[in-house]
């Protein structure tokens, strides 16, 4: 049973048991946040070259793909996908991500972290209110069981991105 599917049954047994560090079938550990309440799961990530890793705890629900131009341009693909967590859930326990500055045009300085080996991006946070970070998916060990809740940016969006299954298919290259 993925993450993404099980959240809603979780968040009903969660107000009725107090389920603590319940393992997951991948090995994430999920429980419930004292603070805001709601379902959390620890996760792990690094970058492709392995100099950086980190762990965090998300909330699986809150998982969102971008489609805006800053998103196409830093990822060079055609969107991408985050999720949020708070700095004082975020450990870096290997490695020292370089950061990149993206200003907008409101003023607001956009931090993005990534690695200076192998470039795969990693967190995102307003250099003004950097509590919030937002971890790129494609770095989670558990990305396979994390499904967005939201797209944004819509106006941006590539137009082939959203019907992709009408393509040929082959299980590798
Ligand atoms: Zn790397
Ligand atoms: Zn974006």
């Amino acid at each position: 049973m993925g993450i993404a599917r099980s959240v809603p049954q979780e968040r009903r047994r969660a107000t009725r048991v107090d389920r603590l560090e319940r393992p997951s079938p991948c090995g994430a550990r999920r429980r419930r946040n004292p603070d805001c309440r709601v379902i959390v799961v620890k996760i792990s990530g690094s970058c492709h070259c392995g100099a950086i890793a980190y762990e965090a705890e998300i909330d699986p629900a809150r998982v969102v793909v971008c489609h805006c131009c800053d998103c196409q341009k830093l990822t060079g693909s055609a969107y991408r996908v985050s999720v949020g967590t708070r700095r004082s859930q975020l450990v870096v326990h290997r490695g020292k991500p370089t950061l990149y500055v993206k200003g907008a045009d409101s003023g607001a300085k956009r931090a993005q972290e990534f690695c200076p080996c192998c470039g795969s991006p990693l967190f995102t946070y307003d250099l003004q209110n950097p509590e919030k970070v937002g971890l790129r998916v494609g770095c989670i060990d558990q990305r396979s069981e994390l499904r967005p809740s939201k797209q944004v940016w819509r106006r941006s969006a590539l137009a082939w991105s959203s019907c992709l299954a009408h393509l040929p298919s082959q299980e590798q290259e």
